[in-house]
C-alpha cells in the first residue's frame, strides 16, 4: 500500500484529500497528517486514519494532541515544530506528499520532498510561485514526480499530451503543437459589484465564493483575482509557458476548469462540478483513475457558459502579478509575500478590500528588479518585502 503524507491536513484541501481517501478504502496507507494547531480536528482524523505520525507546529497543541490520543489508547507519534514538518515530507517510507500547507510556510517541507524524490501533489502554489526556477530545477534533479492538485492546472496537466505531462517544467509547448493555454477563473464574488463600492466590502463578503468552498487566504485572493495571477506565474513555471502562451479568460460557471489550444484550432478541455476531490483523486491515482465522489456533471443543470475578458480595473491584483510574472523572479516573489500579507491584514480588517492592491503595488515598484541567485537569496527578500508591506499596513490602518 502506498504511504502518503498530507501537510496542511485540517485545512480544505487536507479535509478534500481525506474525503478521497475515505471513497477508496484499502487503497492508500496514511504515514503523517500535519497542521499548524488545529486541534479537534487533528485529534478526529488521527483517530479515524491511525497515522504513524501527526506534526503540529505549535508545541503546546502537539503536547494536548499527544495527551488525548494516549488516553483513545493511539499508537501515533506525536512530533512538534516546523523542521517535523521537512522530516514527514522526506520520510523514506513516504511514497507520495500532498502540499496543501497555505502561503509561504509550505515551501520548506515542500521543497523536503522535491529533494526526496517523492511524488509531490502540489496544492501550495504560493510555494511554487516564490521558488520558480529553483523549485523545477529540484524536480528534474532529484527526480521528483510532480502533479498539479490546482483545478485549473490540473485541468490542464490532463489536456496535455503524456510526454509533456512527463517533463513539467522543462516542455515544449510549441514543440507539441500547442500554442495557448487558457487559464479560466469564476471572476470571485465582486463580478458583478460596482466598482465604486469595493473599497467597502467586508472580510465575510470576499470570503463567501459564489461556486468553490476553499480557505480564507485563497477565498481572498479568488475575489481580488490575485489567485489567477499566482495561477498565472504557476502555469508558467509548471509548463514552461511564455506569458504570451497563456490568456486569463473569465467563466463564471466554474465547470470548464481550463484548457489548451493546438495549432490545428483544437481546443482541449476538462470539465467537472467544481469540487476539489476530481483533481486530488486524479493526482493520488495518476495515471489510473479512482472514484472520488463527486457527483456527475449534469449538462441540463448548468444550461449555458459564458466567457468574460478579465477587467484590469477591476482587478489591480491580476495586472500586477502578470506585469511580475513578465519583470522575473524577484518580482513574483515579492508579490507573494506582500500580498500574503495584505491579505491577513484585510482579513483582520486592519486595511480595505482595495488596499491590497495598494500594498502589492508597492512591493513590486520597491523590490521588483532585486537580485536574487539563490533560493537563500528569495527566502530574503521574501522577508524584506513583508516588513515593507507591514510599513505600508500600519500606515494604511491608521
Ligand atoms: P486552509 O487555510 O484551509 O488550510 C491551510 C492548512 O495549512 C491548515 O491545515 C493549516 O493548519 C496549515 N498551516 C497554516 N499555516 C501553517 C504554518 N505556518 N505552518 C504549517 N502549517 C500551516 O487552506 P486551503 O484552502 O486548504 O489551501 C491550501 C493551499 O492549497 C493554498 O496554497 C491554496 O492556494 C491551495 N489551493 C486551495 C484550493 C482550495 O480549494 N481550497 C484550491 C487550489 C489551491
Ligand atoms: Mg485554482
Amino acid at each position: 500500500m502506498r504511504q502518503l503524507v498530507i501537510l496542511g491536513a485540517s485545512g480544505s484541501i487536507g479535509q478534500s484529500t481525506l474525503k478521497v481517501l475515505r471513497h477508496n478504502p484499502g487503497c492508500w496507507q496514511v504515514l503523517a497528517l500535519t497542521a499548524w494547531r488545529s486541534l479537534d480536528a487533528m485529534l478526529r482524523d488521527c483517530l479515524e486514519f491511525s497515522p504513524r505520525f501527526a506534526v503540529m507546529v505549535d508545541e503546546s497543541a502537539a503536547r494536548e494532541l499527544a495527551s488525548r490520543l494516549k488516553a483513545h489508547g493511539s499508537q501515533t507519534q506525536v512530533l512538534s515544530g516546523a523542521k517535523a514538518l521537512c522530516e514527514m515530507s522526506a520520510h523514506p517510507d513516504a511514497h507520495s506528499v500532498m502540499a496543501a500547507i497555505v502561503g509561504a510556510a509550505g515551501l520548506a517541507p515542500t521543497m523536503a520532498a522535491v529533494r526526496a524524490g517523492k511524488r509531490i501533489l502540489l496544492a501550495n502554489k504560493e510555494a511554487l510561485v516564490m521558488s520558480g526556477a529553483f523549485f523545477m530545477e529540484a524536480v528534474r534533479d532529484h527526480g521528483a514526480e510532480l502533479l498539479p492538485i490546482d483545478s485549473e492546472h490540473n485541468a490542464i496537466f490532463q489536456c496535455l499530451p503524456e510526454a509533456i505531462q512527463r517533463q513539467p517544467g522543462f516542455c515544449d509547448l510549441a514543440g507539441a503543437g500547442i500554442s495557448k493555454i487558457l487559464l479560466t477563473g469564476s471572476g470571485g464574488p465582486f463580478r458583478y459589484t460596482d466598482i465604486n463600492d469595493l473599497a467597502k466590502v467586508t472580510p465575510a463578503q470576499a470570503v463567501a465564493h459564489p461556486n468553490w468552498s476553499m480557505g480564507a487566504k485563497i477565498s481572498v485572493d479568488s475575489a481580488t483575482m490575485f489567485n489567477k495571477g499566482l495561477e498565472y506565474i504557476e502555469a508558467r513555471w509548471l509548463f514552461n509557458a511564455a506569458p504570451e502562451q497563456i490568456q486569463v479568460v473569465v467563466h463564471p460557471q466554474s465547470v470548464i476548469h481550463s484548457m489548451v489550444q493546438y495549432k490545428d484550432g483544437s481546443v482541449l478541455a476538462q470539465l467537472g462540478n467544481p469540487d476539489m476531490c476530481t483533481p486530488i483523486a486524479h493526482a493520488l491515482a495518476y495515471p489510473a483513475r479512482i472514484p472520488s465522489g463527486v457527483e456527475p456533471l449534469d449538462f441540463f443543470s448548468v444550461g449555458e457558459f459564458s466567457f468574460i475578458r478579465p477587467d484590469v480595473e477591476r482587478y489591480p491584483c491580476l495586472a500586477l502579478a502578470m506585469a511580475a510574472c513578465q519583470e522575473g523572479q524577484s518580482a513574483t516573489t515579492a508579490l507573494n509575500a506582500a500580498n500574503e500579507e495584505a491579505v491577513a491584514a484585510f482579513l483582520a480588517e486592519r486595511i480595505g478590500f482595495m488596499d491590497i492592491a495598494r500594498v502589492n503595488e508597492s512591493a513590486l515598484l520597491t523590490f521588483g528588479q532585486h537580485s536574487a541567485d539563490s533560493l537563500d537569496d528569495l527566502i530574503a527578500l521574501d522577508c524584506a518585502a513583508r516588513a515593507r508591506a507591514q510599513d505600508l499596513i500600519k500606515a494604511l490602518s491608521r
